[in-house]
């Protein structure tokens, strides 16, 4: 993506561990999700110029622990042999958009701009809603929609069905014909999720994310769900992702550079995906503004923009890093 990483004159590299807060709970794969800390690298060359990158390891996610990252980045800072950071994307992950951020401030042109010249300074995001009750759904989604999001996402499969189900409707009578994708984060078993996607379907979802676990199931699951089916947590390496392609386990392809090791090599997974006919969509990992920031530039650069990339989550943070990168009007503005 761009060659010279290498040639760059880094002089300091700082490591700050931050925790971060959210509003409200965050459903995750692994539960519910208050507080998380994180790793900020920065690395600084000698005329001043800062590049920005973040580790974010999120148990459950990705195989490493924050002491195990923190490791691996201060090995790397030290001598900065690539060796150190084998097995740990997301210290892979905050070294490579620190870099290609430093990149970018030296050149004087947005990171976007740098990978793909003229790729777009602003980009829509889908809002994520919550709500327990249908009537809090509706509320946050109404809000969404009327701070100009014009895709809108549900986490469903915490619940019963019959709660869930109720929750959608209530979601797709308050947002009108706005795009609305769910998100079961692998909640399903196999037996049930066909019923439950076909039972959806009325509801127009854009796709649901992760309906069961794993890309067997997953491809089961899609053989006969009505609604399209996106792959997340079950792809986390480009080798899962070979194997879902081959497999036919999605018509959509979550991917998120956090987790996978970072901007480059989650523009080469963006590749193989689309060469294989599969729409991208970028997402966090729930981390700070400063990943956030980085991936929405990927999604300018990879044109990943439809269905829209998963990154108003800086929305959902109580305390964050840095400045908050949060949508105007439903998008992201890159600087
Ligand atoms: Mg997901």
């Amino acid at each position: 993506m761009i060659s010279d990483l290498s040639q760059l004159e880094v002089r300091e590299i700082q490591l700050e561990r931050v925790t971060l807060q959210f509003h409200n709970p965050i459903s995750t794969f692994h539960g519910p999700l208050t507080t998380r800390d994180v790793i900020i690298l920065t690395a600084s060359d000698a005329s001043g110029n800062l590049g920005f990158g973040e580790a974010a390891p999120l148990a459950g996610f990705t195989p490493e622990t924050l002491q195990e990252v923190e490791n691996a980045l201060s090995e790397w800072a030290r001598d900065s042999d690539p060796g150190h950071l084998t097995g740990r994307p997301t210290a892979q992950a905050a070294v490579d958009a620190a870099l290609l951020d430093l990149a970018s401030q030296i050149a004087g042109r947005p990171l976007h701009d740098l990978i793909n010249p003229g790729s777009p300074s602003v980009l829509p995001v889908s809002a994520l809603i919550n709500g327990q009750t249908p009537e809090e759904a509706a509320e946050s989604a109404g809000a969404a929609v009327d701070a100009g999001y014009k895709t809108v996402k549900l986490k469903v499969g915490l619940l019963s069905f019959s709660e869930d189900i109720a929750r959608v409707a209530a979601v797709r009578t308050a947002v009108g014909d706005t795009k609305f994708r769910v998100d079961a984060n692998g909640a399903w078993r196999p037996t049930e999720a066909i019923d439950h996607l076909t039972r959806l379907n009325r509801y127009h979802l854009e796709f649901i994310e992760e309906p069961v676990r794993g890309l067997e199931a997953l491809a089961a699951v899609r053989a006969n769900s009505p609604v399209p089916v996106a792959s997340d947590e079950s792809v986390r390496t480009i080798d899962d992702l070979h194997r879902a392609i081959k497999l036919g386990s999605a018509d959509i392809v979550v991917l998120k550079p956090s987790a996978l090791g970072g901007p480059q090599l989650t523009a080469a997974a963006a590749q193989v995906a689309i060469d294989a006919g599969l729409p991208v969509v970028l997402t966090s990992l729930l981390e700070s503004s400063v990943g956030i920031r980085s991936t929405a530039h990927l999604a300018s650069a990879l044109g990943a923009l439809d269905p829209a990339p998963g990154l108003a989550t800086a929305t959902l943070l109580a305390t964050d890093s840095g400045t908050p990168f949060l949508p105007i009007d439903g998008q992201l503005h890159l600087g």
